[in-house]
């Protein structure tokens, strides 16, 4: 899908889909029993979020460098101001995702966040409309899928439980804060030595804990001891951690401490330069 079939999507949702809160209700199923079992599995556009791409690599037990390399694509798009990155389908007549089996999804306890929500789709302020000014859900009735037939009622906040959306959209929010950024409205493109710190922090989160603790990265900033041990083992504290430090080195804001003695020689080095210039 290209920016501007997105933005149209957009469109249709704000104009066209009604609106469900967290207490509506909608009907449907989803197991092995249904008619298109697996069919959603293929040729289907599924945007990752870091998250996403932290679990699956961890339930594959490969790096997320590998994973990125085998598993998805980086689909470009001139209006895009940040790379996004999207689940790869093998290359056969039908596009089968990598992880589809006769059973099922063979990721299952770790599929993606898109996977979980389906049939629901989430519009969120900044994100679908700056004009939006509350969230609300949808329905995203496929084609194919026959699972509006099955009599299973649900309510949406029953359905984020059941598939075990919470963690993923605590995630999300902290992704969200990135890139919904107004810093992104407002500024031209992003330098590209930002895109690529945006992608190793965000997606390639086992480089970016090397460069976090084998570059001279902990001479230059303080970061509290605890957290420090937590982030060389626990990749979900490291990740909260990146975007930590993504609103810092992308955006400027105050979200990392910066060692004495660096701030004392970026001054000096700021005022030899301003002795030079007069
Ligand atoms: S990750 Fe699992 S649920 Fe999602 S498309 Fe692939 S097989 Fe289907
Ligand atoms: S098309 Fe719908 S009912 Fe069929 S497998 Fe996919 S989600 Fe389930």
């Amino acid at each position: 899908m290209t920016q501007r079939e997105i933005q149209k999507l957009k469109e249709t949702i704000l104009k066209e889909y009604p609106r469900l809160g967290k207490g509506d209700k909608f009907r449907f199923a989803c197991h092995s029993g249904v008619s298109c079992f697996n069919d959603c599995c293929r040729d289907v556009n599924i945007f990752l979020t870091p998250y996403d791409v932290l679990r699956l690599k961890n339930a594959l037990g490969i790096t997320s460098q590998d994973f990125l390399d085998k598993y998805t694509i980086l689909p470009i798009d001139e209006n895009q101001k940040l790379p996004v990155v999207v689940l790869r389908m093998r290359d056969d007549e039908k596009k089968t995702c990598f992880f589809v089996s006769d059973k099922g999804c063979t990721v299952y306890d770790d599929r993606p966040w898109a996977c979980r929500m389906y049939p629901l789709g989430l519009a969120s302020p900044g994100e679908i409309s700056a004009q939006l000014n509350e969230e609300f859900y949808f329905i995203l009735k496929e084609s194919i899928c026959q699972g509006f037939k099955e009599d299973k009622e649900w309510t949406v906040e029953e359905w984020i439980k059941d598939q075990g959306i919470e963690k993923y959209n605590e995630f999300g929010e902290l992704y969200k804060n990135i890139y919904t950024h107004p810093y992104l409205e407002k500024a031209p493109a992003l330098t590209p030595q930002k895109i690529d710190m945006f992608f190793l922090a965000s997606y390639n989160i086992d480089k970016f804990r090397d460069f976090i603790l084998k570059s001279t990265f902990l001479d230059k900033f303080e970061i509290e001891s605890n957290l420090l041990e937590k982030i060389k083992t626990d990749d979900e504290e490291l990740l909260k951690f990146s975007f930590r430090w993504l609103r810092f080195a992308l955006f400027g804001e105050n979200t990392m401490i910066i060692k004495d003695e660096i701030k004392s020689e970026a001054i000096k080095r700021l005022e030899e330069k301003r002795k030079k210039s007069n």
